[in-house]
């Protein structure tokens, strides 16, 4: 059987190639040798993505790099609220490590994508599934829209932790942005999430902790400051004959929500059910695919309802944080209209365990 082909090096394509091995096929990781090992931001996992993950890659021990939470402190506009979250934190690179260690990722075939055309990988592998946006690897077609919920960014930082927080994660809104810290392997992560990308990303940090009333207490000193655009986005089409895509080029969820990674393991978990859907001729491609593109809008739909209904909450009347609001409420109304002109936006399928079936 032809193997898959998955373009990119990150958590989304390890989970596309471990779903598709569960369903008995192989695929080829195309990468970029020269963009691997980025560090990504330390995430914390809720209890959904560790169950995914363990579904995913059986033989990978999370704990050996990670900080077991069991509480998350709230104080968005209000008293504090403490709710009960098991979770774990972890560097993206010691999860990048562990899973790129995994079983199923060491009898995976890397090819070096620098060298080839999305031409070349269509004629080579009859399915690809993007993970990245690579110039001339990825062939979007012309009609493709990107839909992006406003402009903010998260600038983090690594901080050295003390031990009155070592099982809870805090978030704080502020009068014009909001912050997130937790513990992480022998130290914290702290980030900031601002409407405009600043000027000197640092000093940023430092105005945020000095409006804060609770995580400044845990923080005194900033190492490895970094930037990441946090907005909500999605690129539609999701897929195409012989393509989808997955991930955070497909899909970017607000970490504000805390679901980007176990919305990136069920996307990956489906695109893998969809292709073997197809190749198995047990469903039409047609109506697998739209299945894959309505399951996930209508979802990506509900988390932007989710990120409006929060924001008001504290931002109502920040005047940097309206077109933030306003740019959410319109392109869920853009994707709203979008999903009733399919030609099949019917959920006639549902996943069971790794496979996709009628009813
Ligand atoms: C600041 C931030 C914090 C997050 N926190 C959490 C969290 O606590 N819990 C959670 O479940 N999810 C979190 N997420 C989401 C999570 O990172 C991804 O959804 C998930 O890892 C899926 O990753 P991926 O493989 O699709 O993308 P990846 O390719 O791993 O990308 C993850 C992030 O890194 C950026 N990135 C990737 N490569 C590069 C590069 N070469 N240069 C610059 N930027 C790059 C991407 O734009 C993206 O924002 C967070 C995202 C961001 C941006």
């Amino acid at each position: 059987m032809t193997p898959v082909a998955v373009v990119g090096d990150s958590l989304s394509a390890y989970a596309v190639v471990a779903a598709l091995a569960k369903l008995g096929y192989h695929c080829d990781l195309l990468c970029d040798p020269a963009k691997s090992h980025f560090f990504g931001p330390s995430l914390v996992l809720n209890d959904v993505s560790e169950t995914l993950l363990a579904q995913l890659f059986p033989d990978v021990n999370l704990s050996i790099y990670s900080q077991r939470l069991t509480h998350r402190l709230v104080r968005w506009g209000r008293q504090p609220v403490q709710v009960e979250q098991p979770a774990l934190a972890i560097r993206s690179h010691s999860l990048l490590e562990l899973l790129r260690n995994s079983k199923v990722m060491q009898h995976t075939r890397m090819i070096d994508v620098s060298q080839l055309t999305a031409q070349q990988i269509s004629q080579n592998y009859p399915w690809t599934v993007y993970t990245r946006h690579k110039q001339r690897a990825i062939a979007l077609p012309e009609s493709s829209q990107s839909l992006v919920g406003g402009q903010r960014v998260i600038v983090t930082a690594e901080v050295q932790d003390t031990p009155k927080s070592a099982h809870a994660c805090y978030i704080e809104s502020l009068a014009d942005g909001w912050l997130f810290y937790a513990p992480v392997d022998g130290g914290a992560m702290l980030q900031a999430c601002l409407p405009i990308t600043p000027a000197n990303p640092r000093r940023a940090l430092l105005e945020c902790l000095y409006k804060s009333t609770t995580i400044s207490t845990f923080v005194n000193d900033l190492q490895k400051v970094n930037c990441f655009s946090s907005a909500p986005h999605l690129q539609w089409p999701l897929c195409g004959s012989g393509w989808l895509m997955v991930g955070e080029p497909a899909i970017k969820i607000d970490p504000v929500s805390g679901e980007g990674t176990p919305f990136a393991l069920r996307s990956a978990i489906l695109a893998g059910a969809v292709i073997d859907a197809i190749l198995s001729d047990r469903i039409p491609d047609i109506s697998a695919l739209s299945h894959y593109q309505t399951r996930l809008t209508h979802s990506f739909i509900s988390h932007l309802r989710g990120c409006i209904q929060f924001y008001r909450e504290v931002f109502s009347t920040n005047s940097a944080w309206l077109p933030e609001i306003n740019q959410m409420i319109d392109i869920a109304e853009t994707l709203s209209t979008q999903l009733e002109q399919q030609a099949v936006n019917v959920l006639n399928y549902r996943l069971i365990d790794f496979e996709l079936h009628i009813g």
